[in-house]
């Protein structure tokens, strides 16, 4: 093609990068990937082995190891075998190793990029620029926290031995996302990466060896989901760290519950993205291509759903589908091209299907011109216009290179069918004007919110989900925090069984005949109410004397308490400087009736006096430490390395069911009731059965304290019935419970159907008058969810 022709098609050639090094290596391992434990190659138990294929040409990549519950057994066995020393060697010896690993990464980019393109489908110029990088970069910032575990993660120790489950969207970056934080924080790790795409992770096991990573720390489970589910079950590993599809980690959840193995899931998305009428249009073009064409659409964070502001959706319509005439999908070993291969043929055809059904319902499809591959798992970008937000492309996520379209009118509109998802991953919002865009980011319901760009990533900045995208964060300090536990938490001793109490338990023989002086209430939205069922339980002092009438809630009286917390939300949009004031309130006015508590206190635990006394006192001083928070727990800004700050911003849960601990009395009401109020959730708690009666005393304090109707509901009954409603109710978005191993188990099953975050104590008892363990931070931090906001700035 002559120079002249070259500038009148504006045409490119074709770029190949070499894949010579990497089919060197491919045939160095002779085409076949076994398991990497204890520092060994293993052949896989069952001796058996399935094909890999590079999803552009079906050409062989390997047959890969078949795991099963045996190879994970011994694998597991290897983790916990050296995990003592890899704490015992400390912080900047590990920080040397994560070192290593990084610089090894840089070393092997070229490998390690054209590996993962073969294996996923992805365009070099993705695995080249973003994917690994960002891999080398996770491992340097986290060498950097080993470093600094000691002083800024103070009396907290690793948990052990991890499991981590990653999928094959991102195969390398996912295994830095869960290894290096893990690694560094003095954990083992037994890995399984997705049966499409194990390459990358056989050859950073490779360099894991090759830096002398002591055996065992690193372990590599090949396999599908079979072995992904036995390391879920096994009793020898301490948590699950999971990124895949919400009906796997809900299965995750309840496979776990009640086990004590604590989780984080990255599930999938829906994600927004907002285009306001005053938006730099060919910006948001560029944009929407990194959002939905990145990596063909097989993002969890994609933003998918296209929303825009109705006077400007006819002429950026008509812009991306120009764009889209000049995307050019093709071999993702083209450093030319713009759209690779979908990861495996089952893929492809779920989203033809998916696609299908969008226009079944009535979308409008609009498809390029470009040419396409004659063969291959190649799915050209997809436009879908006149999607109702209900309809089921709006909803489903396609996990594929197909953006769904839908205007709206106004800023509150936007918000509302961006949160109209049973997602909250991640969202976009495209304006000039920045007071708009840093309006509308806070009220979206995701873990990351990008302002006027999209997809941005750093081992700084913490990434995780809301609702349905799962819990957990990966990245920044807040992602640390899912590898370590407080070292009294760790220490607990269980409860024992008669230390389970429930309710009815507390009923006892003594005469019902003696005279009752007081019948409480329940306390909802603001009020004190008789109990749906009208029924009451009787309640007794430390001498078995029926001193009392409690009411016994039921099913309606949560959904009473619900809907009393959904309308409560000014709380949460209100300022933390307004809610220390009233929680400081709340103090003065217990401690006006501090005697009257005492007393109440004697009566229900025959304590002493002064102990009583004791109690109030603590309780007081708690109140006065959840409003010394209220308004100091904030927010980070993060620095990621591009020009872009992330403010890390923490945000209440939203409605909180609490079930305060049986063996707490006010103290344990307090401590738990008070930081979950200070952060801005609302919440219906559970008292203790024995003292409920000093809860429902203590609505006549909140009635004079300012506190708004329906912040703090109170329901009292059979708190094992009570538990079980909390936990199924879909509007609950998080759960502390503090009971039987039982009860913990349930409410942690119960919480994956709607992804609930959960805090349950496994029967452990918390001492709830030791500061070090109630006036921690843990409190705080799990009251809240963090967001990031990501927000670019320069000419
Ligand atoms: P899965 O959730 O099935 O897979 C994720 C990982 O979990 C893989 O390693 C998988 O193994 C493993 N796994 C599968 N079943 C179990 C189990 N019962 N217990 C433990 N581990 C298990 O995702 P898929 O790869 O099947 O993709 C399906 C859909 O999920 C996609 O279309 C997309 O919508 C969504 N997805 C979301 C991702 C995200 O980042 N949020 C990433 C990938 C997919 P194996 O690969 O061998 O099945």
């Amino acid at each position: 093609m002559s120079i002249k022709e070259i500038f009148n098609t504006m045409d490119y050639g074709t770029a190949p990068e070499s894949t010579a090094m990497a089919k060197q290596w491919l045939a160095e391992q002779q085409h076949q990937f076994k398991h990497f434990i204890g520092g060994q190659w293993q052949t896989p138990a069952s001796q058996q082995y399935f094909n890999s294929n590079n999803p552009a040409n079906g050409e062989l990549i390997a047959e890969v190891a078949d795991g099963n519950e045996q190879d994970v057994d011994l694998a597991v066995s290897a983790a916990h075998q050296a995990q003592k020393s890899w704490v015992a060697i400390g912080g900047h010896a590990r920080a040397k190793y994560l070192y290593a690993i990084a610089r090894q990464i840089q070393k092997h980019s070229r490998l390690f990029a054209v590996l993962e393109s073969l294996d996923n489908g992805k365009p070099i110029r993705e695995s080249r620029d973003i994917d690994i990088p960002l891999v080398a970069r996770h491992f340097y910032h986290h060498a950097g926290w080993a470093q600094l575990m000691s002083s800024e993660l103070p009396n907290m120790q690793p948990l052990g031995v991890v499991g981590q489950i990653i999928p094959w969207n991102f195969p390398l970056l996912m295994l830095a996302w869960k290894v290096a934080p893990a690694l560094a924080m003095g954990n083992t790790v037994v890995l399984k990466p997705a049966e499409f795409t194990s390459a990358t992770a056989v050859l950073f096991a490779q360099i894991c060896q090759a830096i002398n990573l002591p055996a065992g720390v690193f372990n590599l489970i090949l396999g599908d989901g079979k072995a992904g589910k036995a390391l879920v079950e096994h009793n020898q590993v301490a948590k699950i760290a999971f990124t895949g599809s919400t009906e796997v980690g809900r299965l995750i959840r309840q496979a776990t519950a009640g086990s004590g193995k604590k989780l984080s899931l990255e599930l999938g998305g829906k994600s927004a993205f907002i285009v306001f009428d005053d938006a730099d249009l060919d910006s948001v073009v560029e944009g929407l291509v990194d959002a939905i064409w990145f990596n063909q659409g097989q993002v969890c964070c994609a933003g998918s759903r296209l929303l825009m502001q109705e006077s400007i959706a006819e002429k950026l319509t008509t812009k991306i589908k120009a764009r889209m005439e000049k995307l050019v999908v093709g071999s993702p070993l083209d450093k030319g091209v713009d759209l690779g291969a979908i990861v495996d043929q089952s893929q492809l055809d779920t989203i033809k299907q998916l696609v299908q059904l969008g226009i079944d319902e009535g979308a409008s499809l609009h498809q390029p011109s470009t040419p396409m591959p004659s063969s291959g798992c190649f799915y050209p970008p997809t436009l879908l216009t006149n999607v109702e937000p209900a309809a089921t492309l709006a909803q489903l996520e396609i996990f594929g290179p197909v953006l769904v379209a839908m205007t709206f009118r106004t800023p509150n509109e936007a918000v509302q069918i961006a949160n109209n998802s049973r997602y909250g991953l991640a969202a976009s919002v495209w304006s000039e004007n920045i007071n708009l865009a840093l309006d509308v980011a806070p009220k979206i319901k995701a873990g990351s919110v990008w302002i006027n760009c999209t997809n941005m990533f750093d081992a700084c900045a913490g990434f995780g989900g809301y609702r349905e995208s799962g819990f957990g964060r990966e990245g920044g300090k807040e992602g640390l925090y899912e590898y370590v536990q407080e070292t009294w938490l760790a220490n607990l001793s269980a409860t024992t069984a008669a230390q389970k109490v429930s309710a009815k338990a507390s009923v006892n023989t003594a005469s019902h005949q003696l005279k009752i002086d007081h019948t409480a209430k329940l306390y909802i939205g603001g009020k004190q109410v008789r109990p749906d069922s009208g029924y009451s339980i009787p309640v007794f002092d430390a001498n078995g004397e029926h001193i009392a009438e409690l009411p016994d809630g039921s099913r309606k009286d949560i959904r009473n308490a619900v809907d009393a917390m959904n309308k409560a939300t000014d709380w949460t949009n209100t300022s933390a400087h307004n809610r220390a004031q009233i929680l400081f309130f709340i103090a003065e006015n217990l401690e006006s009736r501090q005697t009257e508590f005492a007393a109440r206190i004697t009566q229900l635990t025959g304590k002493s006096a002064d102990d009583a006394n004791a109690e109030v006192a603590l309780a007081i001083s708690r109140i006065f430490s959840s409003a010394a928070w209220a308004d100091k727990y904030d927010g980070q800004i993060h620095n990621p390395p591009q020009r872009i700050v992330t403010l890390a911003m923490k945000e209440a849960i939203g409605n909180l069911a609490i079930v305060a601990p049986e063996q707490g009395g006010l103290l344990g009401f307090i401590s738990t009731v008070m930081p979950a109020i200070a952060m801005g959730n609302r919440v219906c708690v559970v008292p203790s059965a024995q003292t409920a009666l000093l809860a429902t005393d203590f609505y006549q304090i909140l009635n004079t304290s300012d506190l708004p109707a329906g912040v703090i509901n109170i329901i009292t009954g059979d708190r094992d019935a009570l538990t079980d409603t909390l936990a199924k109710h879909y509007d609950i978005d998080g759960f502390w419970y503090w009971g039987s191993p039982e009860g913990s188990k349930l409410v942690e099953y119960e919480a994956a159907a709607s992804m609930k975050r959960t805090w349950v104590n496994y029967g452990k008892i918390y001492e709830w008058s030791n500061e070090t363990q109630i006036d921690s931070e843990l409190f705080l931090r799990k009251a809240v969810e963090i967001k990031n906001i990501w927000v670019p700035y320069g000419a």
